[in-house]
C-alpha cells in the first residue's frame, strides 16, 4: 500500500496526497517517514513539513504545534495551524515576527514570554517555508 499524507487543521484539510517520503518537524527532531514505517505517535513542532510525491516533486507546508500519527501507511498530521507554502503571506509572517521580537526586547509587565517566543518561531518557520517554494515575492 502506498504512503498517504493527511494534513489537517481543526477547520480544514490542507493536504491529502500519496507520497513517497514525508519529513515532519517533531519534538524529537526532524522525522523522516517512508513506506512501511512502524506505527508511531509524536508531538508536532512548528516548522516545515516536506512531502515528496510520486513524481519526485517536493511540496512544502508550514505546520505549527499538534500531533503526528503513523499507522498502516497513513501519516496523519493534526496541526493547530498549517498552510501550503505557496499560500503563506510573507508580509503577515514578518509583521507577526516583528511584533513578537518587540515584545521580547521591551518586555511589559504582562509579557507572556513563551507565547511571544512561540509566535516568533511560527513567523520564522513560515518565512523559511515560503522561501523553500522559490516563489517568494
Ligand atoms: P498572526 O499574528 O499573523 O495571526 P499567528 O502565528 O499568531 O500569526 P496562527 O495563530 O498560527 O497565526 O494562525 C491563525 C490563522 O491565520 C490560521 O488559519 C493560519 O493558517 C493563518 N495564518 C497565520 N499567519 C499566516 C500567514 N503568514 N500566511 C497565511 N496564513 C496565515
Amino acid at each position: 500500500m502506498p504512503l498517504q499524507l493527511n494534513l489537517s487543521v481543526p477547520t480544514n484539510q490542507i493536504a491529502d496526497m500519496t507520497v513517497e517520503y514525508v519529513q515532519i518537524p517533531s519534538e524529537q527532531g526532524s522525522m523522516g517517514v517512508l513506506q512501511n514505517h512502524a506505527p508511531l505517535r509524536a508531538a508536532l513542532e512548528p516548522g516545515i513539513l516536506s512531502a515528496r510525491d510520486m513524481e519526485q516533486k517536493t511540496h512544502y507546508f508550514f505546520v505549527s504545534s499538534g500531533l503526528v500519527m503513523v499507522d498502516d501507511n497513513i501519516v496523519t498530521v493534526l496541526a493547530d495551524s498549517a498552510e501550503r507554502a505557496e499560500d503563506i503571506d510573507e508580509g503577515r509572517a514578518k509583521g507577526s515576527g516583528d511584533r513578537a521580537r518587540e515584545r521580547i526586547q521591551s518586555p511589559g509587565p504582562d509579557l507572556n514570554r513563551s507565547r511571544a517566543e512561540a509566535a516568533l518561531a511560527r513567523s520564522i518557520a513560515r518565512i523559511s517555508a515560503k522561501h523553500k517554494t522559490g516563489s517568494s515575492h
